[in-house]
């Protein structure tokens, strides 16, 4: 008979991991942060008809102190890449990012001298959304693989040594 067996009713078991991942991705908190047309989109998302609220998120926070996710929302030229860089790191741990849309994917149509090539030269990348733009419930299905990406981080010393090996440096232009 295994353990789960022989407990009562109304006990439950899981991993402090699990708990406390669960947490973290139950209330992601977004920085009130947009770039170019993508983040008409992601308004669009906060609005009441895509009901962020029951993920939790409803709140997009004004101060970076605030939140722990940043929606990069449209693409990201060069001399804005200094200021997201320095709102990621006011941005308090555990974080993520997730680039919205080819242009803060990869840049896209905007190869030129003026845009960052993609996002993850400044900031490290959790999760990547194509499209231009792409539609709200395209977002909200980015943030619910977000979700399942945040309950498989590590905690401890093995997450400290993943976001070491994810260390990006801004390179200056
Ligand atoms: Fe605008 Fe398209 Fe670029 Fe989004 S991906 S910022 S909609 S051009």
């Amino acid at each position: 008979m295994g353990l789960e067996e022989k407990l009562p009713d109304g006990i439950l078991l899981a991993s402090v991991e699990k708990i406390v991942n669960w947490t973290r991705k139950s209330s992601l908190w977004p920085a009130t942060f947009g770039l170019a047309c993508c983040a008409i989109e992601m308004m669009t998302f906060g609005a009441p008809r895509f009901d962020s609220a029951r993920f939790g998120m409803e709140v997009f926070r004004a101060s970076p102190r605030q939140a722990d996710l940043m929606i990069v929302a449209g693409r990201v030229s060069q001399k804005m890449a200094p200021v997201l860089r320095q709102i990621y790191d006011q941005m308090p741990d555990p974080k993520w990012v997730l680039a919205m849309g080819v242009c803060a994917s990869s840049g896209g149509m905007f190869n030129n001298y003026a845009i960052v090539q993609g996002v993850d030269h400044v900031v490290p990348v959790d999760m990547y959304l194509p499209g231009c733009p792409p539609r709200p419930e395209m977002l909200i299905d980015a943030i619910l693989k977000l979700h399942t990406k945040i309950m498989n981080e590590p905690l401890g010393p093995k997450r400290a040594a993943k976001l070491a090996d994810q260390r990006v440096e801004l390179v200056p232009s």
